[in-house]
């Protein structure tokens, strides 16, 4: 077989050489031990937890190592893609932070060695297809539908492997005139690889998550380029993580049972293999037992999902760490405020068999990082949410910030921090009340009766003066107390509650419920400050007419 003239055949208009794309995407000049990877998703519409987990493991090696990421898309999948989808992915990408260097954008590319949309990238794969077919190592093939199934079916009854390898390998060997004969009748093909594999060999492979791994050869001629001239992930991988000079490839591990293939591919491309960082599944638990997350069962595989809830970019990005590295929260705690860019991450501490994911967790990291921010982070974090998922309260928000932000600030910046918030949607339920329209009327313990209640409310308003500072706003309180004939002294009130028609925390808990609504709200003296005289008077009042 004159394999020049072949591949001269298929692909008669390829007129680059494997020597003109080297040259034009040379080696790049990262300083030694640098870390060249990517991100390579592809545009399905869904962008999942699992692309953030691929995605901060690939950002820090590569910036921690003085290295460059990029972000390639894999568009080879016509049918499953959504329009817009590629848009959606950048956006998120962004808002989740992972800082590219070079790839996709909006409107084309950034970088050197692109194109980054792989379906833009036809004519180079076309340039090693031709160099493969031209070493005898591809070949076409004109197999039709029916003609797979049945050599399947046959596999099947046989008890044997099935695939296209070996003596199923139909086109293998055919002659120059029968493919001559077939691209004459204009039959659709793909061209092959032809694997020199055995089943019979092994070989050792290390990979950086997995560690020593034992490889059986490949010896199927899978697909390199489909019917339409794209190329399947296997060849895309290879010839694009080659040009774009990727040293480490950071993926899922449902791409282990193809890696034989990879390996072949590479060698037989003779390009340099990169290293491997195969990452496990996202797991979670299920009863007792654990289960990979499922985009179908689990809302929280979506990253949409905690953009919605609220969960700070920050928060999830901590948390991740933590599962990524065990021992990110020994290192957290002893470094209570060091950006988590400082912390050394290693691929080699990820868990080979996946992360277990726990949201209960999550939400204790973001309660957390959210305790430690200024208010003034946290208003700009919460307005920028509201805007999109509660437009009306993003409204009172903006019109009065410095109201928001001295709500905000209660309880931050002490060594002990309130943590009231987990995501941006507890923040209604925890402040609304400072604003009037969501403000609700109080249904008061039915243990007293409303005169009471009353009394306590028209003595206060006689008394409260702004002015007061804590302990003179609450020495008030106390007087009231003791007025009704309630005890202000809680010890005794607790060896014998009968004792006592009620207590101070009753008396406070009258006022705090006719100024907020609520039984429960951070510091009321704090409250009253910021609603300030004219606004607690008259909410107080308004209570005391409904008595
Ligand atoms: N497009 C592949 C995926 O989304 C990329 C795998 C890789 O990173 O090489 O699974």
């Amino acid at each position: 077989m004159d394999y020049q003239a072949l591949a001269q055949l298929l692909f008669p208009n390829v007129t680059d050489t494997p020597e003109m794309l080297e040259e034009k995407f040379p080696l790049r000049n990262a300083p030694e031990g640098a870390v060249i990877t990517r991100m390579a998703p592809s545009p399905t519409g869904f962008v999942h937890l699992g692309n953030l987990v691929q995605g901060l493991t690939s950002e820090r090696m590569a910036h921690q190592s003085g290295g460059v990421l990029f972000l390639r898309v894999e568009d080879t999948d016509a049918k499953r893609e959504v329009p817009g989808a590629v848009e959606v992915l950048i956006d998120t990408l962004k808002h989740y932070g992972i800082a590219f260097d070079e790839g996709a954008t909006h409107d084309g590319d950034s970088g050197n060695y692109g194109p980054y949309r792989q379906r833009q990238r036809a004519g180079i794969y076309h340039v090693y297809a031709k160099k493969l077919v031209s070493e005898g190592q591809a070949y076409p093939c004109f197999c039709t539908e029916q003609e797979l199934s049945a050599m399947r079916e046959k596999q099947e009854a046989n008890k044997e492997t099935t695939g296209y390898y070996g003596q199923y390998a139909m086109w293998r060997d055919r002659s120059m005139e029968e493919i001559q004969a077939q691209l004459n009748a204009g039959n659709p093909w793909v061209l092959r690889f032809k694997s020199t594999g055995s089943v019979e060999n092994q070989f050792k492979f290390d990979d950086l998550v997995k560690g020593k791994l034992t490889i059986t050869e490949n010896n199927v001629d899978h697909v390199l380029l489909k019917s339409d001239g794209i190329p399947t992930y296997h060849f895309a991988h290879a010839v694009d993580d080659h040009l774009m000079r990727t040293t480490h490839v950071v993926r899922g591990d449902e791409w282990l049972p193809t890696l034989p293939f990879h390996i072949q591919l590479f060698k037989a491309l003779g390009f340099k293999l990169p290293k491997y960082v195969h990452i496990g599944p996202l797991m979670k638990m299920d009863g007792t037992s654990k289960r990979k997350l499922s985009k179908r069962k689990d809302p929280e595989l979506a990253l949409t999902f905690y953009k919605a809830e609220g969960f700070p970019v920050k928060a999830v990005y901590e948390y991740i760490m933590t599962i990524l590295n065990s021992n990110f929260e020994d290192w957290r705690r002893a470094n209570p405020d060091a950006h988590t860019d400082e912390f050394k991450f290693s691929p080699k501490k990820l868990n080979p068999a996946g992360s277990l994911f726990d949201y209960a967790k999550l939400v204790d990291v973001s309660k957390n990082v959210i305790s430690k921010m200024g208010a003034e982070e946290v208003y700009e974090l919460l307005t920028e949410w509201a805007k999109e998922f509660d437009p009306d309260f993003a409204e009172k928000l903006v019109a009065d910030k410095d109201f928001a932000v001295s709500i905000l600030a209660i309880g931050r910046g002490g060594k002990k921090p309130r943590k009231d918030l987990a995501v941006w949607k507890d923040a209604k339920p925890y402040m609304g009340f400072f604003y009037d329209d969501y403000l609700e009327l109080p249904v008061f313990d039915d243990r007293f009766e409303n005169e009471v209640i009353k009394s306590v409310l028209e003595k206060f308003l006689t008394v409260y003066d702004p002015a007061d500072d804590s302990a003179a706003w609450f020495d008030k309180v106390k007087a009231i107390t003791e007025e009704i004939g309630f005890t202000t002294d809680m010890k005794a009130y607790k060896a014998d509650p009968t004792a006592f028609p009620g207590t101070v925390a009753d008396v406070s808990t009258f006022i705090r419920q006719a100024v907020t609504g609520q039984t429960n709200s951070p510091d009321l003296y704090t409250v009253m400050q910021i609603l300030g005289k004219e606004r607690s008077v008259e909410r107080i009042q308004a209570v005391i007419d409904t008595l």
